[in-house]
């Protein structure tokens, strides 16, 4: 046994050729989840998994998601199945429903093997605030290094080869910079490409279903099955599904690609910059035309201040029904429903939860709104103006997505004024801001350690995203890379 590290069109074709059952993979998978040392589960769903698995026997030769196994990340509503957000405060939430990614990907036949960790309610970029403790990144034995987050549990299973892909949610760079530092594709969509009822909301004017896997052929196979409009998310868009993976396509000749300077001069990291580089003339070696634009200093600096205003302020009032008494434990023996709710939300959210609620009522507190709220909305629309603007000009904006390929979870950050920190690391909230379609790939290694670069194009232009990334892919070595296999 040794199925789970292929991807989806490799167990597809030993799927409809009978050499494997969907049961087999799903054993391995099970087998592989428990054996997990990354802290990358809330729960594994083993008899659901086995049972739905069964039921699976004759294959379905056009459909290529038939009897693939996957992970969600446990923000993601399963009927039955615990879903906690990495929260005590949701410690022992069954929902009764599937969120439609959940429910798409099971019409398929599908099988979900499990929950993966995150950090707590999707906030935060560590992979360190959840309920369970850190997440680890699979390409380090020592656990001393990030796998990121928010989405960690989802990319440090797909990184160490337990499923070929993994949903996840991007509200800044969740999904994107997990998939940079677990050597993945991680993919979002444009907003509202992706139906997000049964997503746990932390921000809505940000927040995206993303996922990841190891290839981009993948990655355009997954987007035509969960693409579309739904009718349980007045969000979602109406817009015909394309076939992404039919359309896949690495002639990009004479297509036009935009690299931000102020973003690639905020990169220090001499491996980092050495093997971008080497990509840009990958891009114009196939016929792409590379030029530099530029974007503030100004606004990027205040990408963050502004992501960090108007998102605390959305799940400031998203998480308002979190109140101990719909869902989740009872903390304490409370007498009133006042005494109910600040127990549960006094004792059933982490300090950085507690954190970013004072932040986003701060900023919405009727006094405080023009002076910082409104202020931040009209920021993200300059942000998101100059964007569109180069866009508008260009086919892709492409930019490398970490600082580092090795980040530990002591002193991760130093000065967080710096641009290091300012624009390094909070520059793929962009596509987040502009609800556009952002892909990250590998592209290099530090010393073992992959690092990704990013792609991100208009909105509802997901092909452009994905083919410009499959020309990519094609010219290295890493499609495929687990951290049992390290590619070079
Ligand atoms: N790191 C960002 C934050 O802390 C992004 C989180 C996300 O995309 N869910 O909010």
């Amino acid at each position: 046994m040794a199925y789970m590290d292929k991807n989806i069109l490799e167990l597809h074709e030993l799927l409809v050729s009978k050499k494997v059952k969907p049961l087999d993979l799903t054993k391995e998978a099970l087998e592989l989840a428990k054996a997990d040392n990354n802290n990358a589960f809330e729960t594994i769903a083993e008899q659901e998994a086995l049972e739905f698995a069964s039921n699976l026997k004759e294959p379905e030769v056009d459909n290529l998601l038939w009897g693939i196994p996957f992970l969600a990340k446990d923000n993601f509503s399963t009927k039955g199945i615990r879903t906690t957000g990495s929260s005590d405060i949701l410690n022992d939430y069954v929902p009764v429903f599937d969120a439609t990614v959940i429910k798409r990907l099971k019409d398929k036949k599908c099988i979900l093997i499990g929950k993966t960790t995150l950090d707590e309610l999707a906030m935060g970029g560590s992979g360190t605030t959840g309920h369970l403790g850190k997440t680890f990144n699979p390409y380090d034995p020592s656990h001393r290094y990030m796998i990121g987050g928010s989405s960690c549990g989802s990319a440090a299973a797909v990184a160490s080869g337990i499923v070929p892909f993994a949903l996840g949610s991007d509200t800044g760079d969740s999904v994107r910079k997990p998939a940079s530092y677990g050597g993945l594709v991680g993919f979002k969509p444009s907003w509202g490409r992706i139906s997000r009822y049964g997503l746990f909301p932390f921000a809505t004017s940000l927040d995206h279903v993303a996922y990841f896997s190891r290839s981009v052929a993948d990655c355009a196979i997954l987007l035509e099955t969960l693409a579309g409009w739904d009718e349980l998310d007045m969000t979602s868009s109406h817009k015909e599904v394309a076939k992404y993976y039919g359309n896949l396509n690495s002639d990009i000749k004479g297509k036009k690609i935009a690299l931000v300077r102020e973003i690639m001069d905020s990169i220090k990291d001499e491996k980092i910059l050495k093997d971008f580089n080497k990509t840009i003339e990958i891009f114009k070696e196939k016929g792409a035309i590379v030029e530099e634009v530029s974007i503030s200093h100004q606004l990027l600096n205040a990408l963050f201040p502004t992501y960090l205003v108007i998102s605390c302020a959305e799940a400031t009032s998203n998480n308002a029904n979190l109140d101990g008494v719909k869902f989740g434990p009872r903390f304490g023996d409370a007498k009133t429903y006042q005494e109910v709710m600040m127990n549960a939300r006094t004792n059933g959210f982490g300090e950085l939860i507690k954190r970013r609620f004072v932040i986003g009522s701060y900023s919405l507190f009727k006094s405080n709104q023009e002076e910082i709220f409104l202020r931040a909305q009209k920021i993200r629309h300059l942000i998101v103006n100059r964007v569109n603007e180069i866009l508008n000009e260009y086919d892709a904006i492409y930019v490398p997505c970490v600082s580092t390929a090795r980040n530990p979870f002591e002193n991760s950050v130093t000065d967080k004024l710096s641009d290091e920190y300012l624009i390094a690391e909070n520059h793929l909230a962009i596509a987040n801001f502009g609800g556009l379609p952002s892909i990250t790939l590998p592209i290099g290694l530090d010393d073992n350690f992959p690092f990704g670069a990013n792609i991100t194009t208009k909105a509802f232009d997901e092909q452009n995203a994905f083919n410009l990334a499959f020309a990519l892919e094609k010219a290295l070595p890493y499609k495929n890379m687990t951290a049992g296999r390290i590619l070079k």
